[in-house]
């Protein structure tokens, strides 16, 4: 099996059934071996600097009912909020404090928002930090309304495509839901001038290792800037309740492999990997990661956007997620900077 990962080092891919046997036999030697070679890829291009975005979650009102997701329109406990433009300005300057570059503006596919206000809240907080990068987050649109956002100045679009195989997704989703249109959404942000990321939840139900080869061969061949990746975390309000968490061994050996299979991608160590194991986030970035996203939202909210149980960082100031990171990054021996930490070959060709 080493000689496998050796080859993925040499030719940053391999096949369908070598990517498989690989996520299906990995032990914990196996993963040591992968982590270095994946670290190392990665002090090449990024040193020991770990870029941090500030994350607003700035709505969880959402018309989408993915069976997974506790914010999904069908749960009744979940606590409905949206943040006004002006809070989430409020957020930015305590966050621009703090030394966050980028701002990522996450929420539930939340009608109030129509198009105008986006391009009103993109545009706003372009104007008062013209050094920072907004990156959003915001589900499923049309090619139109990706353009509008793009003009308004978003520079950056996250977007799981979830998983990469059609009958694992409907095994996720709803059937107003598809992975065509999942994929249609990710071509047109990158073929607009995005900065694309994708990605996809480890060990969401019905996931095979088949399917995670299938993931990662979606992610050579669509060359987005960016890759989340977390574990599946059950939450209480929703069909998946009783489901296995996805594990830390698992999530890691992936971060790993994806380090590999592109070696400038932007690859966030998670608030989910944080969640199932006290040092996630730091194994994370041993395994390979380069970003982190401390939570910007206000503290009133941070309890409501439960997408999953026992989510950690809901009872701190955005100040004190930012240090707390800090810290543990440099347990670890890396440095969180103050940057808009762009993509390596996007800052080489000074081409945003
Ligand atoms: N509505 C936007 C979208 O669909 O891309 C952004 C918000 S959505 C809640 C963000 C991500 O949360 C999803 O892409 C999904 O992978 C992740 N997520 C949702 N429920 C989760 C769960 N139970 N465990 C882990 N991750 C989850």
């Amino acid at each position: 099996m080493k000689k496998l990962i050796d080859k993925l080092e040499q030719n940053n891919s391999l096949s369908f059934d070598e990517y498989t046997a690989l996520i299906r036999g990995f032990t914990p030697d196996l993963s040591e071996y992968l982590f270095e070679k994946a670290r190392r890829i990665r002090h090449l291009f990024y040193g020991h600097d770990v870029y941090i975005r500030g994350l607003i979650e700035f709505t969880n009102y959402c018309k989408n009912d993915c069976l997974y997701c506790g914010i999904r329109r069908s749960n009744p406990n979940a606590q409905r909020y949206r943040l006004s433009e002006k809070e989430i300005l409020d957020c930015c300057a305590l966050g621009y404090k703090s030394g966050f570059r980028t701002f990522v503006l996450q929420g539930g596919e939340d009608t109030y928002f129509t198009d105008d206000r986006i391009v009103s809240i993109v545009s706003s907080i372009k104007k008062a930090y013209p050094d920072c990068a907004v990156t959003l987050s915001i589900g499923e649109k049309s090619r139109e309304s990706y353009k509008k956002f793009y003009d308004a100045g978003a520079d950056r679009y996250l977007l799981r495509h979830e998983t990469a195989n059609a009958i694992h997704y409907s095994k996720l989703h709803p059937s107003d839901l598809t992975l065509q249109n999942r994929i249609r959404c990710l071509y047109d942000l990158k073929e607009i001038g995005y900065q694309a990321g994708c990605g996809f939840m480890v060990g969401s139900p019905y996931q095979t290792a088949e399917n995670l080869a299938e993931d990662i061969l979606f992610i050579k061949k669509f060359q987005p800037h960016m890759v989340g990746i977390g574990p599946f975390i059950a939450q209480h309000d929703t069909p998946f309740r009783d489901m296995h968490n996805g594990t830390l061994e698992l999530t890691l050996f992936m971060l790993g492999l994806i380090r590999l299979t592109l070696p400038e991608v932007l690859l966030p160590s998670t608030t989910a990997l944080g969640t199932i194991h006290p040092k996630g986030r730091e194994l994370g970035i041993l395994a390979g990661a380069n970003v982190v996203m401390p939570n910007l939202s206000p503290l009133s909210v941070r309890k409501k956007y439960l997408l999953y149980d026992n989510k950690i960082c809901t009872g701190e100031e955005a100040a004190e997620c930012r240090n707390c990171l800090e810290m543990r990054m440099k347990s670890i021996g890396y440095e969180t900077v103050v940057s808009r930490g762009d993509h390596v070959l996007l800052t080489a060709n000074q081409s945003y």
